[in-house]
């Protein structure tokens, strides 16, 4: 698939304002459960028989000297929705790093409970998703895992402004303010890998903190019943890939 078709495909598989629904259903229970991806449509074959796909358990990593990662928070929040997979915040295109000399603009964030990578073995309650493309349309995510703790005040923010029925799409009024979401040290794990939900796309490039934030045990349980299912796709092989920090 090309890094462009990826960009689009992410993007529609997001979307709040698509109404048309995907064609084949896909969920993290039953029939419709990650074990099934690949064979539920022909497009998610990657699902099944991708090499290089995500989550994964990040273990023994190789040091490279990566340096911090330097985010420019300024996001315009457009706005939030639940849209059964996931709670997903729709930006305006404004946040951005630098990797590999080229500017990376994020698209939506989004979070799994629990968290869908770990580190050495070890699973968090929530993970958030930062997705951003280049201008050639190759993804990055960012990933921030959480440990239960003090309450977070950006957490608190998109709670206070979810809406209470499933796709609705709510428009944000004020900017969230996203720093409370990212560990002061953005020193972070660095690997190739995919999305995480159908079609599976790989060549990802993913940016997982090393460093945690917080949320209150009560955001925690605000999070779980909102999405009423563990929406972790389960560990991939490595396949000899190498994780870098
Ligand atoms: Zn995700």
């Amino acid at each position: 698939m090309k890094a462009k078709n990826l960009v689009a495909v992410v993007l529609s598989l997001f979307a709040p304002f698509t109404l048309a629904k995907p064609s084949t259903h896909w969920s993290y229970e039953g029939q419709g459960s990650p074990e099934h991806w690949g064979d539920l449509n022909a497009s998610w074959e990657m699902c099944k028989n991708g090499q290089f796909q995500s989550p994964i358990d990040i273990r023994q990593p190789v040091n490279g000297n990566l340096p911090a990662l330097e985010i420019n928070l300024h996001t315009k929040s457009q706005s939030i929705v639940n849209n059964g997979h996931t709670v997903q915040i729709v930006v305006d295109d404004d946040d951005d790093f630098m990797l590999d000399n080229q500017a990376y603009h994020l698209k939506q964030f989004h979070f799994h409970t629990p968290s869908e990578n770990r580190i050495e073995g070890q699973t968090f309650p929530l993970e958030a998703h930062f997705v951003h493309a280049n201008q050639n349309g190759e993804l990055a995510v960012v990933a921030v895992m959480f440990t239960e703790g003090a309450e977070n005040p950006a957490i608190t923010a998109i709670l206070n402004n979810l809406p209470a029925k499933l796709n609705d799409v709510k428009a944000l009024q004020k900017p969230l303010n996203l720093s409370a979401l990212f560990p002061a040290d953005k020193h972070y794990y660095r690997y190739s890998g995919s999305l995480t939900t159908p079609p599976c796309s790989e060549g990802v490039t993913w940016l997982v903190m090393r460093n945690n934030v917080t949320l209150s045990p009560s955001q925690l349980s605000m999070f779980v019943n909102a999405l009423k299912h563990a929406n972790n796709r389960p560990l991939q092989p490595l396949h000899g890939r190498i994780i870098v920090e």
